[in-house]
């Protein structure tokens, strides 16, 4: 069987590298590989920072790609940080938003320990003075632009389709007729800078009510986010955007005032009618989705690659992801 895979982002080159590990013919089709979502992903591996009431099926979801992270990415080559995720409060309006994204995660059996204001500067020298926070020891990172070349190195892509038995659609957040509405796109930015006093781990917090992220990568680089707006046009960076995202940064990591600005990007998110992405068959014979992966992407690459896989070779079907729930019945 000759499988084409739309879309050389992060997803659909994880998928196309597993078929090709199992022994089908694979071929990938993008115009422009690996400059979508997946360039400007920050690249945490984060089932629980984000973790929204009622999304008890993607915290699992995100639990299951995460155990699968450490092999993929040997097999690539490439470095997980294992440091976990530090959530901090700059005063005590935001340590309120920590304790509730604490006890959410806690609730839907995530894995959390609170830590004092003192502890939080122990374990992140680099803070500022904190209200208190959180540690999130389950949640990692990974360069999601080392992935991408690693998997570039390993998959060929082409610019135009050649036709194919089946086909895989991981065209991200702009999806083929007819499934185009099935996602919506919700755009980020995100700012990376360098510093050589970067934080031992990732820090995300709020600032006077601002939420931010700061994720360090080895070398210095520090990637900065992220704004989320929903929209009909190309996403853009803005200037209110940018000085949102570094006013919050600096307030919690004040150090970063010194850092050289690398560089600014924003792209679209592929969101979902339910924020769970679409992984399996359509009511089209030979069309799959790989797609709608909203916030977590780069977390769920793994195991999207590892359903599309098991679903070619014995007809797998996970429900919470089959995007049949949401199309038309026919
Ligand atoms: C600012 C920001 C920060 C993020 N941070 C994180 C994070 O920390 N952790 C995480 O897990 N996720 C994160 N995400 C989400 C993550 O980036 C996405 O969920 C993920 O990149 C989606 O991957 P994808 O391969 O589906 O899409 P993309 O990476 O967008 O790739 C889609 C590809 O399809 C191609 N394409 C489009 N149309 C066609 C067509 N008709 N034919 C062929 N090819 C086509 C495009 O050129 C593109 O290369 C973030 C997103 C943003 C915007």
């Amino acid at each position: 069987m000759r499988v084409e895979v739309l879309g050389a982002g992060i997803v659909g080159l994880a998928v196309a590298d597993e078929l090709a590990r199992r022994g089908y013919g694979v071929e990938v089709v993008d115009p422009d590989p690996g400059r979508g979502a997946s360039y400007a992903a920050a690249g945490m591996l984060s089932p629980s920072a984000e973790v929204w009431h009622g999304e008890q099926a993607l915290l699992e979801l995100g639990r299951r790609s995460l155990a699968l992270w450490p092999d993929f990415a040997d097999s690539l080559g490439v470095r997980v940080h294992c440091t976990g995720t530090l959530l901090v409060g700059r005063d005590a309006g935001d340590l309120q938003e920590v304790d509730r994204q604490a006890g959410l995660v806690d609730s839907l059996g995530g894995c959390v320990e609170q830590v004092d204001a003192r502890t939080c500067r122990r374990l992140e020298p680099t803070l500022a003075t904190v209200a208190g926070g959180a540690l999130l020891p389950e949640d990692h990172s990974v360069d999601p632009r080392a992935v991408l070349g690693a998997l570039l190195d390993r998959v060929p892509v082409q610019s135009t389709s050649r036709g194919a038995d089946l086909t895989v659609i991981a065209t991200g957040a702009v999806l083929p007729q007819p499934y185009a509405a099935l996602v919506r796109r919700v755009s980020g930015e995100v700012v990376r800078a360098r510093t050589d006093d970067p934080p031992r781990r990732t820090v995300r917090g709020w600032a006077r009510g601002e939420a931010v992220y700061v994720v360090p990568r080895p070398g210095g680089e520090v990637v900065i986010g992220a704004t989320s707006e929903e929209h009909d046009t190309a996403a853009r960076v803005t200037v209110g955007g940018v000085a949102r995202l570094l006013t919050a940064a600096r307030e919690l990591l004040p150090g970063l005032d010194r850092a050289e600005l690398v560089e600014t990007t924003a792209r679209d998110r592929p969101g979902t009618a339910d924020n769970l992405p679409l992984v399996g068959p359509t009511h089209e014979p030979g069309v799959i989705l790989a797609a709608g992966h909203f916030r977590h992407g780069v977390l769920l690459a793994p195991l999207t690659a590892q359903l599309v896989a098991d679903h070619l070779d014995h007809g797998h079907l996970e429900p919470t992801t089959d995007p049949r729930r949401l199309l038309e019945p026919r």
